[in-house]
């Protein structure tokens, strides 16, 4: 059975006018839903969004925000086994990729939520529209006048545009920021695994959570809608470089201004220490969160892990450890939970990934997994769906420090990883790590503590987010390409440039930073110090 997937604009739901797209099961290629773009101008969804849901948040407190987004984790929460089947379904997702999706867009739900309790209020307790940034400074020495930093929500909409590998904390990651901030959301989902986020928006308006206008939904393609942005909107996006430059260099968001967050490719690495040895439990992680960034929702993250620096003398033991662990992971049809790993979201998908390991090739060798392979999947007719086993490649020797080389400059969203062997200096390290020209996310794994301290001053304006794992901590380490609502989400260059999420951090960029100048007692009088 299929569905048809419309648009909730202006309070209602909407059917597009344009000819249909299908969404697939990418395991059975059967159609599961269908969208119809909306061809007609959306200046009146956007008007409306400013208008109506803009005024309704910012006439709530943070507080009620928060409680707000407490009741929509909850109200999805309610509907997680539904919404799993659904990933299941639509994204190729196993139970287990699927729950990190859905739990994971419910837990940045309520971690807003948890921290709106203490936002805005003044010191006698009472609620306040704006964020007081820091403490008030003489704007010269000796000056009775003093500079304070505040941040007010912004009267525009904001735009999500997301990419179809998240659609759910993709969705509500961007949303719980921007709506406690005071900013209503217009959200676009990426096409091919749009029935989720449609579903969840469907549980939020019927559980009449969120206030008319406050949180409208737009299937399939964007429309017009950026032509009708100003300065006082926001668009965040997420999905490739290509599309995020088209959006970034849009004449109407140059123009006017509009405020732009792009999160985009990211060559994420990993470099595994001169000192870890064979046998320790640090080893054993390097190995555990290869394999999860590898197989997890079948290699489709931001953050998964792409080029692996492997110390010269090791690399015959983390490829040996790296394919015995594989080789346990059993890829089928995600709708048994048997299967730990499903298939990529589309064919779209699919085709770009053996193309991408084609490119990969000229520069690297194919150690493990063929990139044609269309049969042998559990419970899968042969030829059947988007599958693609993992494949592991080794950096040919004279490529690995060349910044042209395919693997420092290709994004392959798939099963597939690089090891380059480099000669256990830092330096070499921090050159190769620089090469991705930006990444989300690099994981260092060593128990050399003066080795690290380097390696975060040499690695880290290169990333978002650095983790560090050693012995001790090894039993606690969560797979780096996990991206936890308090930690920054973004990374400089080709990752987009962009930050998200870091807890209150994540607000500024819903918010407009206003120097508050003026008397000492005047200030503390106004902000309610
Ligand atoms: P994509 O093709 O760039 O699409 C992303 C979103 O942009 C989709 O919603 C798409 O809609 C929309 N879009 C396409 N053309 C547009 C236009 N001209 N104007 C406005 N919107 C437009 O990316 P994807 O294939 O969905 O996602 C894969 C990519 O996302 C990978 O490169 C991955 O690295 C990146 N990604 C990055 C992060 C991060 O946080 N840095 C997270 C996840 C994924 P349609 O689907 O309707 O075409």
């Amino acid at each position: 059975m299929s569905v048809q997937l419309d648009s909730y604009l202006q309070g209602s739901w909407k059917a597009g006018e344009g000819d249909p797209r299908s969404l697939i099961n990418p395991t059975t290629e059967a159609t599961v839903a269908t969208i119809r773009s909306v061809t007609r101008s959306l200046a009146d969804a956007v008007a409306y969004g400013r208008e109506t849901g803009g005024k309704s948040l910012r006439a709530m407190s943070f507080a009620e925000r928060g409680a707000m987004l407490k009741g929509m984790a909850k109200a999805l929460h309610e509907a997680r086994e539904e919404l799993i089947d659904i990933a299941i379904q639509n994204g190729g997702n196993t139970r287990g990729d699927a729950k990190f999706d859905i739990d994971g867009g419910i837990s940045v739900l309520s971690h807003y939520a948890y921290l709106a309790k203490e936002l805005g209020k003044d010191s006698k307790g009472n609620d306040k529209p704006w964020l007081i940034e820091d403490e008030p400074v003489e704007v010269y020495r000796g000056s009775k006048i003093r500079a304070e930093h505040i941040l007010l929500p912004r009267h525009g909409l904001a735009v999500h545009i997301n990419a179809f590998n998240f659609p759910a904390w993709g969705m509500m990651g961007k949303a719980a920021v921007a709506l406690l901030a005071g900013m209503p959301v217009l959200c676009k989902p990426a096409t091919s695994t749009a029935w989720l986020a449609h579903r969840m928006v469907q549980i939020l308006v019927d559980a009449g959570l969120v206030p008319e206008g406050a949180f409208q939904l737009l299937m399939g393609s964007a429309g017009d809608l950026l032509d009708h942005l100003g300065p006082q909107d926001v668009v965040a996006f997420t999905g490739s470089q290509a599309v995020g430059l088209q959006i970034k260099t849009h004449a109407n968001v140059i123009a006017r201004g509009v405020r732009v967050n792009l999160e985009a490719d990211s060559l994420n690495s990993v470099v595994i220490g001169p000192d870890v040895e064979e046998g320790t439990e640090l080893f054993d992680l390097v190995i555990r969160d290869l394999a999860v960034e590898m197989t997890q929702k079948a290699g489709q993250k931001c953050t998964a892990t792409r080029r692996v620096f492997v110390p010269e003398g090791a690399v015959d033991s983390i490829k040996e450890a790296l394919f015995d662990r594989l080789d346990q992971i059993k890829i089928g049809d995600p709708s048994d939970k048997a299967n730990r790993m499903g298939p990529l979201t589309s064919k779209r998908q699919l085709e770009d990934a053996r193309a991408g390991v084609k490119t990969l090739s000229a520069d690297a060798e194919i150690l493990r997994g063929n990139p044609e392979r269309s049969e042998g999947f559990a419970g899968v007719e042969a030829g059947t769906g988007y599958f693609l086993e993992p494949i592991v490649l080794l950096g040919k020797p004279d490529k690995v420090a060349d910044p042209q080389a395919a693997f420092h400059q290709h994004e392959v969203f798939a099963p597939v990883s690089t090891l380059l062997p480099y000669d256990g200096e830092l330096a070499t390290a921090a050159k190769l790590i620089a090469m991705g020209n930006g990444s989300l996310v690099t994981t260092v794994y060593t128990d050399d503590r003066k080795w690290l301290a380097q390696a975060v001053a040499e690695m880290g304006p290169y990333l978002g987010r650095i983790v560090v794992a050693n012995e001790k901590h090894a039993g606690a380490s969560m797979a780096p390409g996990c991206v936890f609502p308090v930690a920054n989400h973004g990374g400089p260059g080709r990752a987009g440039g962009g930050a998200e999420l870091g807890g209150v951090h994540g607000m500024s960029l819903y918010m407009q930073r206003v120097a508050v100048q003026g008397g000492a007692s005047q200030l503390a009088r106004l902000l309610g110090k």
